[in-house]
């Protein structure tokens, strides 16, 4: 049992929660980042990051969380690689139990666990997951050196990773349930000057089909007509899921378990708890914005300490 009581713990290690410890460290206060199970988060298996100010050529998503990370580790602010599975923000100091048993107290808690992939939910899909289902082009890529992959979904992921498969399979189709694609328009012309990219527009996913051991073809619905298609992979990119399930019966949260925290800071139904990052916000996710939400809340947390 660890009995310090800390005065910032801070849940999530992706550039909200790295920001805030640098900015409270800074401010004089005693800090620990619980790391989760993914260190560095969604950014980890990002290949390349063009639009964050300070790096004219690109910078890996990985290189990125790491440079931010050493940052962290100047500032004496302990990483803890742990993840916590359940809180308790009814008394003080707030307690927060690890996957490891440990019970971290702090005076204030600031949450920045982000959100993760979603999936589909059609039959085959669970099956085949890591047999040709996958929601990560940059980590399962490599495996489909020449072979024919198909991508679900219209925004920046499913462009980006169309694009990046282009580097390691034979052809890439990009599905999409609409007729205009909802990603930045830079990223749109690049997909469809591809050469290996054909787009299926007004196009849903009903089933993924295999041999039992790995995928070889989907069920589509195609402009309200049944078509399949003989496929090696296919990589689900159809938006994010914010991890805020260890929250749902203490904190305020809306429909589509998003943290509500005001336009104005980062506070959340209880005083002393805050939020920053993709786990309270439903409309921007880019990571300029977590780093800068990340800073808003240990400035709104070093002022909640110091009254
Ligand atoms: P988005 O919510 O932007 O896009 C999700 C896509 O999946 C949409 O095209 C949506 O279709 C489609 N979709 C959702 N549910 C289903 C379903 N059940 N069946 C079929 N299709 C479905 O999510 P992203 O993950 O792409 O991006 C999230 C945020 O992260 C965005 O703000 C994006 O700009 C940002 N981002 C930025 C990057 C960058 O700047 N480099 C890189 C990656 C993401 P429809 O369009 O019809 O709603």
């Amino acid at each position: 049992m660890n009995e310090k009581i800390t005065d910032v713990l801070i849940m999530g290690s992706g550039p909200a929660g790295y920001t805030a410890a640098i900015y409270a460290a800074r401010a004089g206060r005693s800090v620990k980042i619980i790391s989760g199970f993914e260190p560095g988060g969604q950014l980890m298996i990002t290949s390349s990051i063009e639009n964050y100010p300070g790096f004219a050529e690109g910078i890996s998503g990985p290189e990125l969380m790491e440079r931010m990370k050493q940052q962290v580790e100047k500032t004496g602010a302990e990483i803890i690689f742990d993840s916590i599975k359940s809180v308790d923000f009814s008394r003080k100091p707030f307690v927060c139990i690890g996957d490891s048993g440990e019970a971290y107290k702090s005076k204030v808690v600031i949450i920045s666990t982000g959100a993760s992939a979603k999936w589909l939910g059609i039959p085959g899909e669970e099956k085949y997951r890591g047999a040709g289902v996958s929601a990560c082009a940059t980590c399962d890529g490599f495996f489909f050196r020449n072979k024919n992959v198909a991508v679900v979904g219209g925004g920046n992921t499913a462009v980006e990773e169309a694009l990046l498969l282009t580097n390691f399979a034979s052809s890439v189709t990009l599905i999409h349930r609409r007729d205009k694609l909802r990603a930045e328009k830079i990223m749109q012309d690049r997909l469809l000057k591809n050469p290996k990219i054909n787009v299926m527009w007004n196009t849903t996913v009903s089933e993924i089909l295999g041999n039992g051991t790995k995928v070889t073809e989907l069920s589509l619905i195609k402009n309200e007509v049944n078509v399949s298609k003989a496929i090696d992979g296919v990589f689900i990119a159809v938006g994010h899921q914010p991890a805020t399930s260890i929250f749902n019966e203490q904190l305020k949260i809306d429909g589509n378990g998003y943290i509500i925290t005001p336009e104005a800071n980062t506070s959340t139904s209880i005083p002393g708890i805050f939020a920053a990052g993709d786990v309270c916000d439903p409309n921007y996710r880019q990571a300029i914005i977590s780093a800068a939400k990340g800073c808003m809340a240990a400035l709104d947390a070093d002022k909640f300490l110091s009254r």
